[in-house]
């Protein structure tokens, strides 16, 4: 039997394609790249998934989750950066911010949008990894549909549904994008999922860093729960400020694990999520998905093997619950697919148990 979960796809991941981002001041190639989304699909297809194309979504939802200030910053800060000098002087061609409003420069008053649009960049995004192409926003948006449609098909009674989405999104707070991500794809999912009757929903984060995004937009919210398993900030992860095991609450869960943990200590974690959700009666998942705990990633030191992911996609299918899967990271070309298979392959096995 081949995988029967159906695979959101757009072929708009494309023109999202920037070359570089800056880090410690230094220009690093990208590795956020196409390929990724193209390596998943076909593994996802050659086990016999059918694939699904995104539908177009009004921006009701993106909005639900989103400031309108970064929404419109995100949709003409292409545009707007080209009809400005910076591509030819100093000639950075792609957005990046270079001032950001930290409380210390604030010092307790309440930040301005600046005028110009060097500094405006750092209103909205809070890193400088995070570069804003010619083909962002148009794929970026249509990730958002991605994810959306897949939400569409667990609310008509499939018991599970995968949205190949790229760029990623699980870094993007409310006001603030960074982290190789524009548009909070799964928690516009969780609250999609809200919206569409499912009472208390659960976002339960596999992917190798902290899920900070869907924890600050519902931090204060009793109906989504956001729980994460993630290599600990502390030993010098993205996004390094949060992630804490001290930030969980009621509604709030981090499970931060030590560099090389392998499968056995992170899915203790990812059972700990499953109480969670458990605890919190939750009655819908949203899981976005990174495979960047993998061993062999360089993005993260955790040494989880396809073997695990296997068993990880196994428990979440045994907990029986509706499920929206959400592509996060994941970077090396050669793993990525068969890795993503291998927890959806789990999860309809679990499912039957
Ligand atoms: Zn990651």
């Amino acid at each position: 039997m081949g995988l029967s979960i159906p695979v959101v796809w757009t072929d708009s991941h494309r023109l999202h394609d920037p070359k570089t981002g800056v880090w410690i001041g230094v220009p690093i190639p990208a590795d956020e790249l196409p390929e990724r989304a193209e390596a998943i699909r076909a593994a996802l297809a050659d086990a016999g998934a059918p694939v699904v194309l995104a539908k177009d979504h009004p921006d009701d939802a993106l909005l639900a989750v989103h400031d309108p200030g970064l929404v419109e910053f995100l949709r003409g800060a292409w545009e707007a950066w080209q009809a400005s000098e910076l591509p030819r002087d100093p000639g950075q061609p792609d957005v990046v911010g270079y001032i950001f409003p930290t409380p210390g420069l604030l010092a307790g008053l309440e930040p301005r949008v600046p005028q110009a649009l060097s500094a405006r960049t750092g209103a909205y995004c809070y890193d400088t990894l995070t570069a804003v192409g010619s083909g962002t926003w148009a794929a970026a948006r249509a990730a958002v549909d991605a994810a959306l449609t897949a939400a569409d098909l667990v609310l008509a009674g499939a018991p599970a549904a995968y949205a190949c989405c790229r760029p990623p999104g699980h870094h993007v707070t409310r006001e603030a994008f960074g982290g190789s991500c524009y548009l909070n794809n799964s928690a516009i999912a969780a609250q999609y999922l809200r919206d569409g009757g499912c009472t208390r929903v659960a976002v339960l984060d596999l992917d190798a860093h902290h899920g900070n995004g869907a924890q600050a937009i519902f931090w204060e919210r009793a109906d989504v729960l956001t729980a994460s398993v993630h290599v600990d900030p502390a030993h010098g992860w993205f996004p390094h400020f949060l992630g804490f095991a001290e930030e969980s609450g009621e509604t709030n869960l981090n499970v931060p694990l030590e560099p090389g943990s392998g499968d056995d200590v992170w899915l203790a974690g990812v059972d700990a999520l499953l109480e969670a959700a458990r605890a919190h009666r939750s009655e819908a998942l949203v899981v976005p998905l990174g495979v960047d705990a993998g061993a062999g990633d360089p993005n993260s030191p955790l040494q989880v093997t396809e073997a695990g992911f296997r068993a990880a996609g196994r428990r979440l299918g045994a907990f029986g619950l509706p499920t929206v899967f959400v592509q996060e990271g994941g970077y090396v070309l050669d793993t990525v697919g068969p890795l993503v298979r291998a927890t959806l392959e789990g999860f309809e096995g679990g499912r039957k148990e």
